[in-house]
């Protein structure tokens, strides 16, 4: 039995210096935003507006009143590898990898929206056409997602992050 933990309010921003994480959260169905700026000050006013968790490497962030009055909440990651981060991260807020697969677009973090076989026909690979059922859409870029080989693989390596395995 796994102990599953619905933490639906977390949402999340990413400083650019931790970017990788935010496909991660994506797939996992996280809403998360990717901070591309030099002001560290708009990342902090969105995510206080927004209420987002900002995950950083930046210990300046982590000085910064609002974050050690505990009014935001911030994560300051520590490994160098991806990988190591997302477990950090995964650990700390007990996330759930299968919080809600398959929902948001890895680039734009649109929630997706379901598309029915015969509306993708000309937007997959024959293959793709032939072998799977479901789709969603990105509203916004448009691309065309389905649970393909790929995904499988990138949801089972979040797994293994869970149990702790490197
Ligand atoms: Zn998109």
């Amino acid at each position: 039995m796994k102990g599953v933990k619905l933490i639906s309010e977390l949402k999340f921003i990413v400083d650019n210096n931790v970017g990788k994480l935010a496909k991660w959260l994506r797939i996992m169905g996280y809403d998360t935003l990717f901070f591309n700026g030099r002001d560290d000050s708009r990342m902090i006013a969105t995510a206080l507006a927004e209420g987002r968790v900002i995950l950083t490497r930046d210990t300046q962030i982590m000085r910064r009143r609002v974050v050690t009055s505990g009014q935001l909440k911030a994560i300051l990651i520590k490994g160098d590898e991806p990988e190591q981060q997302m477990h950090q991260v995964i650990d700390t807020l007990n996330l759930d990898c299968y919080f809600r697969s398959f929902a948001l677009c890895l680039e734009c973090n649109e929630s997706l929206l379901e598309r029915s076989k015969q509306q993708v026909k000309d937007l997959v690979p024959p293959y793709v056409f032939q072998t799977q059922s479901q789709y969603m859409e990105c509203p916004a870029c448009h691309r065309i997602y389905w649970r393909g080989t790929h995904w499988q693989a990138m949801t089972r390596k979040l797994e293994k992050f869970t149990t702790g395995q490197p």
